[in-house]
């Protein structure tokens, strides 16, 4: 790894990586919730997380870059802690309240991961490549928010009752 381009592939192929694992991983995480509305986030982050997935992988071939040999082990990590949570023995309220912790990890991990790409593929020069990435960056930062405003709503209070 001489240059910053070649940092910049690096990134993306830890991105690719991670959004593939989230594509298989989301699903069981739509299946744990109880509540409608994190099950309707959880599931429209879902279909988000395809599209993402579809469009990084479109960044690589635009990069002629095989991303197939890298693997993100940081979000490798963060989904074996969703798992556990998915399979804990807990009460409705207090598990959906441990998905949204561990939903939330995922999210900041990408926020950071794109936020870095963003920044790399603007400094090469890779305008419309920046563009796409900012697309999902913006998606991360909403789902995020979105965990957040249901933690803060009744789920935080239904936990505690
Ligand atoms: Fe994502
Ligand atoms: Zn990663
Ligand atoms: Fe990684
Ligand atoms: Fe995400």
């Amino acid at each position: 790894m001489k240059t910053l381009q070649d940092l910049f592939e690096h990134e993306i192929k830890d991105l690719y990586s991670a959004e593939k694992q989230l594509v298989e991983a989301l699903p069981n995480m739509v299946k744990a919730a109880s509540d409608q509305k994190l099950q309707k986030a959880f599931s429209d982050h879902l279909e988000e997380t395809k599209e993402q997935y579809n469009r990084i992988h479109d960044i690589c071939e635009e990069l002629d870059i095989n991303p197939t040999s890298t693997k993100c082990k940081a979000m490798e990590g963060l989904i074996k802690e969703c798992d556990g949570m998915v399979k804990e023995d807990a009460d409705a309220d207090v598990k959906d309240a441990g998905l949204i912790a561990c939903a939330q990890r995922v999210e900041h991990y990408e926020i950071s991961g794109y936020g870095t790409a963003v920044r790399f593929a603007k400094q090469l020069g890779h305008d419309s490549i920046a563009k796409k990435l900012q697309q999902t960056l913006d998606q991360e930062y909403k789902a995020d928010q979105h965990m957040d405003d249901l933690a803060q709503g009744r789920l935080n209070k239904e936990a505690m009752a």
